[in-house]
């Protein structure tokens, strides 16, 4: 058997069980981030990432810059998703020999952008050559209060599922990259930028760290239709997902309109989003999501429902009908 049949989760699930046994106060592989406990308060979270030539993007599509900065924001998105804040990061590059030192700069402009911006800073990281495709690994590390730190395996049945942006700009933004469709008017812009210069919410990610009644939470990288599996096998719990509250921008409306595309599939199935996903208690939903919207200047987006029913993600449209799963990203 091949590895495309197994899956990129089974894979993982594979080895990790062999690797199962670590030291007292550590969370290893299954979260966004590792956690380390530093001291009695407070931990490190870790994470690392791999960016592949023609597999993760294609350097005839994205400008050096936006590389650079959307590179770094992958990292930075798993820190928030814990409810962290980023501090440091390391690199590592494998380059063939024919790029150019102009491109490298521009790459480097980018990544500085983003770490500026969040006060992180470069640490070391590893430079080699390849033979052929750009490889790009990206590790950080953040720090939180050890008791607020958010993961995945703590959804309760009952709660509600919320995202803090809209969902599919980044896949918009891709379609019209890799169908060659002009990006000339805001709305085309915008979806563009969201897709080559992702935002990491990492301000939201503090902000909602602080809540208790915030109960699991991770990132959205490879679009909800597949990350919420995450949140419910480490939860075990099950889910119910209304397909029309799904939020999307008028940006993404506007264009799935123009070029006749399911704006639905588009927010269910979109990776690289970069927000935030999160179960929490419905309790204080309306004051909380107020509170976000003062500060973030858009809601936090209800979405669904957590149900008791182990692993069963069941997606229903407006009228309660259940209806089929959107397809979800696969790595094999
Ligand atoms: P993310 O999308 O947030 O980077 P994933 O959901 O892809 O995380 O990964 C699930 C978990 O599996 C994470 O805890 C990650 O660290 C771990 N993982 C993925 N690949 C490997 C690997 N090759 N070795 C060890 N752990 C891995
Ligand atoms: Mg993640």
């Amino acid at each position: 058997m091949n590895i495309k049949k197994l899956g990129e989760f089974a894979l993982i699930n594979r080895f990790s069980k062999k690797f199962a046994k670590i030291p007292k106060g550590i969370t290893g592989i299954g979260d966004d981030c590792a956690i380390i406990s530093k001291d009695s308060k407070t931990s490190w979270v870790v994470t690392t990432d791999l960016l592949i030539e023609d597999v993760h993007f294609i350097t005839k599509t994205i400008s050096p810059f936006d590389l650079g900065y959307k590179s770094l924001s992958a990292n930075l998105s798993d820190i928030a998703a814990m409810g962290a804040t980023p501090k440091y990061f390391f690199l590592s590059m494998s380059l063939p020999s024919n790029v150019k030192v102009s491109w490298l700069d521009d790459y480097f402009r980018g990544l500085k952008k983003l770490s500026d911006k969040h006060n992180v800073f470069l640490l070391g990281g590893d430079t080699t050559k390849s033979k052929k495709r750009i490889s790009i690994g990206i590790s950080a590390i953040g720090e939180a209060d050890t008791k607020k730190i958010k993961k995945r395996s703590t959804a309760k049945a009952g709660d509600i599922i919320c995202v803090t942006d809209y969902l599919g700009d980044s896949l918009g933004g891709l379609n019209l990259i890799l169908k060659k469709l002009p990006i000339r008017n805001s709305d085309a812009k915008r979806l563009y930028s969201r897709h080559c210069r992702p935002e990491p919410n990492i301000k939201e990610g503090r902000f909602l760290a602080d809540i208790d009644d915030v109960h699991a939470m991770m990132d959205v990288s490879d679009g909800i239709a597949s990350d919420l599996n995450r949140i419910m096998e480490q939860s075990k719990v099950g889910m119910e997902i209304d397909m029309d509250s799904l939020p999307k921008s008028k940006e993404l409306m506007s264009v799935c309109k123009k070029y006749g595309w399911n704006s639905t599939k588009i927010a269910a199935s979109g990776g690289e989003e970069y927000c935030l996903l999160l179960t929490m208690s419905g309790r204080n939903f309306k004051r909380i999501s107020t509170q976000f919207k003062r500060k973030f200047k858009r809601p936090l987006f209800k979405i669904g429902k957590v149900v008791s029913a182990n692993r069963k993600l069941v997606w229903i449209k407006s009228g309660g009908s259940a209806t089929g799963a959107p397809s979800a990203f696969k790595h094999f």
